[in-house]
């Protein structure tokens, strides 16, 4: 009889939601206090104090109450008005998807846009702010996931805040999984979330906010208030002594403890390493077994996610169910433009562990070859092992 694994995925390897990490669902199964409870307000000052060590913003996080979706739509309504003039970096699908919700704030939009397999060359973000010294806002997404592409944040963060700019990024899929921080990357509204590498499930947006950002916030006329959409409401509820605006998700903020407790004891260089040692297995192993990464270079490649070009005949969609039916591993699909084009191997808190590649790599390669595209996938796991004894 052929093995056939169970309904419910053996190794879910995708790109988020990511399989949580064991300490991250007892911290959820803890007690629910009620929110204005001592205990939980200094749970919950706490918890702001630890994200800011890593956040590393001018001023204490901000915790919103919803995937962080609910972050990057607020973020575009609190920031951006009429008159402002939003320079969007444009490299992959998620950036492409911000103007949406820029767009309804009635600001213009000006885009720079890439292939959605390269990345932003910051050298061009300066020729455009020299020539639109109009532009207020300038968004970039730095992992922008269904490519598996990483954009020099950084180096665009620098040109920005020489030409005078507000610096908006979503950093969903890298915060917590390779260094990226407000401030190292001069990066005044900081989007991320703990449901990719800190190992949460989806559920809260974790934000970072310079002293420039909450001035144009409060400036804003339009900026929502009273509204779950509003950064503006939840600018006290981290202090102890301050009302929250309105009941904060108890269980996700257990949960998120949990998650930046088993981030700081670990260490984040040694998380990111491990992420960026798994995605170097993968990425050996994927060119082992003769095939293609998605982003056009390899210095493009993220460390937290895989993207493997769909070879010539194969039906992105029937890969993937094969490898999920074969042998119970889920993998992401590309999104948008990227759909059908590529498969994603996330790496991601759990999931980055370099013993991951070699499963998604054997999954992978056994699936193409049930499927008629041969491969040698012991040349892949060689290649993954090689990487990974060399650390
Ligand atoms: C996951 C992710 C988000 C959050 O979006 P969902 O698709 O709803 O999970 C936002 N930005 C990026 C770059 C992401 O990877």
């Amino acid at each position: 009889m052929r093995y056939a694994p169970s309904d419910l995925p053996v190794f879910t390897l995708t790109t988020g939601p990511v399989d949580a990490y064991p300490a991250v669902l007892r911290g959820l199964a803890a007690t629910v206090l009620y929110d204005y409870d001592p205990a939980f307000q200094a749970t919950y000052q706490r918890v702001a104090e630890k994200l800011a060590t890593v956040v590393k913003a001018e001023t204490m996080p901000v915790v919103l109450q919803g995937e962080p979706v609910l972050g990057l739509e607020a973020a575009a309504a609190s920031l951006l008005g009429r008159g402002d003039v939003l320079l969007n970096l444009v490299s992959g699908v998620y950036s492409k998807g911000f103007a949406g919700w820029a767009a309804r704030s009635g600001a213009e939009i000006v885009e720079l846009a890439v292939p959605y397999d390269r990345v932003i060359d910051p050298a061009e973000v300066a020729r455009v702010l020299a020539e639109r010294p109009d532009i207020t806002v300038v968004a970039a997404c730095h992992h922008d996931t269904p490519s598996g592409t990483v954009n020099p944040v950084a180096e665009i963060g620098a040109v920005v805040r020489r030409h005078g700019a507000l610096f908006l990024v979503d950093a969903v899929s890298s915060f917590g999984g390779m260094a990226v921080d407000a401030e190292s990357a001069a990066i005044d509204l900081l989007v991320a979330g703990p449901n990719k590498c800190l190992g949460c499930p989806p559920g809260l947006t974790i934000l970072g906010v310079s002293n420039r950002a909450w001035a144009k916030m409060k400036a804003n006329p339009q900026a929502p208030r009273a509204s779950i959409l509003s950064i503006l409401d939840w600018e006290d509820a981290w202090r102890a002594d301050r009302p929250f605006p309105f009941t904060p998700s108890v269980a996700e903020i257990n949960g998120l403890e949990a998650a930046i407790d088993l981030y700081l004891a670990e260490g984040p260089e040694k998380v990111w390493a491990r992420h960026a040692l798994t995605a170097r297995a993968c990425r050996a192993g994927i060119a082992a077994m003769g095939l293609a990464i998605w982003p056009a270079e390899e210095r493009f490649a993220s460390p937290t996610c895989t993207a493997v070009k769909t070879p010539d005949g194969i039906d992105e969609a029937q890969l993937r169910a094969e490898i999920r039916a074969r042998y119970g591993v889920v993998l992401s699909s590309g999104r948008g433009e990227t759909l059908g084009k590529l498969t994603r191997i996330g790496h991601m808190g759990p999931t980055a562990q370099p013993l991951h590649a070699v499963v998604a790599l054997t999954a992978f390669g056994g699936a193409l070859n049930a499927l008629g595209h041969k491969v040698d996938v012991g040349a892949g796991v060689a290649a993954a092992l090689a990487t990974i004894d060399a650390g």
